[in-house]
């Protein structure tokens, strides 16, 4: 799984896409918790959750904001 680091993060467009992630991962999580879930929500979920993850790798890429 993507990580990344929460702390040290200075950008507010970063952290913004960042959290839009976490949340993403925390309601397919959560919901998997909860229910059994259809093929067709599963999917829909991790592609929410890989888009957010892909909108974060382009936003560093193009900002270079990812202090490490
Ligand atoms: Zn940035």
């Amino acid at each position: 799984m993507f990580s990344l680091s929460t702390l040290a993060i200075s950008c507010p467009e970063h952290a913004r896409l960042e959290s839009e992630f976490l949340e993403a991962r925390d309601r397919f999580r959560g919901l998997a918790r909860l229910r059994q879930l259809t093929r067709a929500e599963e999917k829909r979920l991790a592609e929410q959750v890989a888009m957010a993850i892909a909108r974060v790798k382009e936003h560093v890429a193009e900002h270079g904001c990812q202090q490490r």
